[in-house]
């Protein structure tokens, strides 16, 4: 891990990993956040006093559960699938769920853990939790990708509810599989309860600029990092890992402001375009075809596709991360460095490892976190949930004018904090602080909970 902690947050880091053995990346997380407490503690003795952060670290309830499913064959399947409810100081928990062969216990708090410091930095009536299923979404047929949904919400129904846990889309689930997803719920309980999952289509209580909402929210942030500094996108050049949801318009934005986005990556490989990707062909082929990211070079002359390439080799002003955890490290860091990328937003969670998000921070780049970069997508989710309790559905323009006021209070508020604190610009610092101050008041308003 990168910093030292002081004893007394050591102590509880130690305390974390011997808990919790072989979760790498909830250990990764949870230091992540421990390093920028210190000035807090010292500050508010009363949350050591309390144990809030012990509390903050531990998930109210975990629960992991068989998939069975029978593929197209008629071969039987059994997956594992997870929901870890780990926060609901500040509201239901809410957060995604996750359909990728990684996917296990760790992943899942660690991205749960994160969820909850995002959702108290939106200001909505949000808690924290994420789910998902080491289930390989590849490949399968649309029958086959319906029946395990529907064998996972068979167990996991009755733990969700609109006011209990509201589940929505992350890697390998979009709006098919939460069609499925909220079909079977519906089923199961008699009861047309939109508010239960969010990321719906539009024709089934879902919200205008949700599916755009990540993306948009990262490049939202990312203008007001550049402004901060007196600067803009217009003319920089950007990269963009991942070619999924939020990659696809984390794109859209930020052509829409004058950037040329000249290349993107799946896990299999990367295209670079000089003279700027076309976003309609993109889309076409990951949202309709739902094809490999090579074909975009089978098509376009002046793009060429590199097998295993590294992205972050290529030359840009600006770098987006947007597909998954630790997907660049210090070498990848210290080379966009020097190839003098002036930004970094990250649409994904926590795809810097710590040694990358030291050489950002020591060579003074904008950097944003996921935390705070990321978080107009669960904000969205949170405006849906509202125009569900209300039936109503507002308009594209007014849910996107939304998200951008949120974004734009994210970064302000990220940067109000880490100057109050003392390490002005450092927007890890600043999102850290605010969020979890956000859910230890409430913490602490709510008595040994
Ligand atoms: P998608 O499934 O739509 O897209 C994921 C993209 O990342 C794909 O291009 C995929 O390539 C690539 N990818 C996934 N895993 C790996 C891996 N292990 N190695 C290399 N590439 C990989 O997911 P989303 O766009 O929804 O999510 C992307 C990131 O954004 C995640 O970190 C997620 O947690 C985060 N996020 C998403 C939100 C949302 O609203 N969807 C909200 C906030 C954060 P391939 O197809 O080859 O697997």
């Amino acid at each position: 891990m990168s910093a030292r902690l002081d004893e007394r947050l050591e102590r509880i880091y130690q305390e974390v990993t011997h808990r919790n053995p072989g979760e790498s990346e909830f250990h990764q997380a949870v230091h992540e956040v421990l390093e920028t407490l210190g000035p807090v503690v010292a500050k508010y003795p009363e949350l050591a006093e309390h144990k809030v952060i012990q509390r903050v670290c531990e998930p109210e309830r975990q629960i992991i559960f068989r998939v069975p499913w029978q593929d197209d064959r008629g071969e039987i399947h059994i997956n594992r699938a997870f929901r870890v409810e780990f926060n609901s100081a500040l509201g239901p928990y809410k957060g995604g769920m996750r359909f990728h062969p990684s996917v296990y216990l760790g992943i899942i708090k660690f991205l749960g853990f994160e969820q909850v410091f995002k959702n108290g930095l939106t200001g909505m009536p949000i808690g924290g939790g994420k789910g998902g299923s080491d289930f390989d979404p590849k490949g399968r047929s649309d029958d086959e990708i319906m029946r395990f949904c529907q064998s996972l919400m068979t167990e996991l129904y009755r733990y969700l509810g609109e006011y209990t846990d509201v589940p929505a889309g992350d890697i390998g689930v979009g709006e098919r599989e939460l069609g499925f997803l909220f079909g079977q719920y519906k089923r199961i309980t008699n009861r047309y309860e939109s508010g239960v999952l969010t990321g719906k289509g539009l024709a089934w209580g879902g919200s205008c600029a949700r599916k755009e909402a990540t993306g948009y929210g990262t490049v939202y942030f990312l203008q007001e990092m550049l402004k901060a500094r007196g600067d803009d996108l217009d003319g920089k050049t950007c990269v963009i890992s991942g070619s999924g949801n939020v990659a696809i318009y984390a794109m859209s934005k930020a052509m829409q402001h004058g950037a040329k986005v000249i290349a993107c990556s799946d896990s299999a490989g990367i295209i670079v375009d000089e003279q700027g990707l076309d976003l309609a062909r993109i889309k076409r082929i990951k949202e309709i075809e739902r094809r490999r990211i090579s074909a975009y070079a089978d098509e376009v002359s002046s793009a060429r596709h590199i097998a295993g390439g590294n992205l972050w080799e290529i030359p840009c002003d600006v770098a987006l991360p947007c597909a998954t955890q630790n997907e660049l490290d210090g070498k990848d860091a210290k080379r966009l460095i020097e190839n003098g990328c002036i930004a970094v937003a990250e649409g994904a969670n926590m795809p810097t490892t710590p040694e990358g998000v030291r050489l950002f921070q020591e060579a003074k780049i904008a950097y944003g976190p996921g935390k705070a970069a990321n978080a107009g997508g669960v904000a969205t989710s949170a405006l849906e949930m509202q125009q569900n309790a209300s039936r109503d559905s507002w308009t594209f323009e007014h849910t996107e004018q939304r998200l951008r006021e949120i974004m734009i209070d994210i970064h302000r508020n990220c940067h109000e904090t880490a100057e109050e604190f003392g390490m002005p610009g450092d927007y890890v610092s600043g999102a850290n602080i605010a969020g979890f101050l956000k859910v230890s008041k409430a913490m602490m308003a709510m008595g040994v909970i």
